[in-house]
């Protein structure tokens, strides 16, 4: 594993994080030393990767897991994204063009998109979900490998809810997105923040960690550099609010607390409340990017 910021090799601290969703199989992620990024150290590999995500519950490749917290999960996904949809409006400057969802998942974001006129595309690497977004959103739903067949500047907005931190292969992705996007074009990345007070509050049993499905773990300042090495530069942040709640259920459920619900929305609540004066200390947030104006 290289740092793919500034491509030195596993220098720096570590720390041993949990696989407390599935496997309980532990990792270390290494910080590297010359530019600050933290990533999981030897992940399992492309081909053994596919069992860690083998579970009922993983939200977004299931939509009929059942439990509290799912269901919550399920509204708050509606709510989030008549949210998304008019924050890529208002920042993209257009009411409808050309969008590609890399990661669709199940196509419910490409879906409201559609809804509301627009061109969309996906791209998804499990073969069931592209077959359920296709089905939802009769829309070209690609496999990463054709991502490359696709003609160059052809999207206005290019969108990864949560999916970059899952790559093997970050850079391409930049790569590749540098090229689909028009030139005024915009690039969405919503990401978890390991700098947030939730991450640094549960530490181990932060579900945001999420090995060894994430692999790369970025903070406002490493996505930022990780970002200017595309040529892209970010020009809004905004939070995701509700993914605090969620993420500090989930990791009071790591913890094995007694009423994880309760507290994490409670404990949730407070870091909410505490990062609105420092949107960058939110659990999750969404970077909007476009190219870098040469000088
Ligand atoms: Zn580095």
């Amino acid at each position: 594993m290289i740092c793919p910021v500034c491509d030195q090799e596993k220098i720096g601290e570590r720390l041993e994080v949990t696989d407390h969703f599935l496997s309980l199989e532990k990792f270390e992620l290494v910080k590297c030393a010359c530019c600050g990024m933290v990533y999981t150290d030897n992940p399992p590999s492309p081909a053994e990767i596919g069992k860690y995500y083998d579970s009922e519950g993983y939200l977004s490749h299931n939509d009929n897991a059942t439990g509290p917290i799912s269901v919550i999960y399920r509204e708050a996904r509606k709510f989030m994204l008549a949210r998304k949809r008019k924050a890529i409006e208002k920042l993209s400057g257009l009411k409808s063009g050309y969008l590609l969802d890399i990661g669709c998942g199940t196509g419910h974001f490409l879906e409201e998109m559609s809804k509301y006129g627009w061109n969309v595309e996906g791209v998804e690497i499990n073969e069931f979900a592209r077959k359920q977004a296709a089905l939802l959103t009769s829309a070209n739903i690609l496999d990463p490998l054709e991502l490359t067949g696709l003609p160059s500047n052809s999207f206005d907005v290019i969108t990864l809810w949560h999916v970059l931190e899952h790559f093997h292969d970050p850079r391409n992705y930049m790569e590749e997105i540098g090229r689909l996007l028009k030139p005024k074009g915009i690039c969405v990345v919503a990401l978890p923040n390991i700098h947030s007070f939730d991450a640094i509050h549960y530490g181990d049993f932060w579900a945001a960690y999420d090995v060894p499905r994430h692999l790369w773990h970025f903070s406002p300042s490493t996505f930022e550099k990780f970002a200017a090495k595309y040529g892209f530069s970010i020009f809004k942040i905004k939070p995701l609010p509700l993914d605090t709640l969620f993420i500090s259920m989930m990791s009071e459920k790591h913890k094995k607390s007694r009423l994880p619900m309760l507290k994490g929305i409670f404990i949730g609540t407070w870091f909410q409340l505490k990062s609105i004066a420092d949107i960058k200390r939110t659990s999750s947030l969404i970077y909007f990017l476009r190219h870098k104006i040469e000088e």
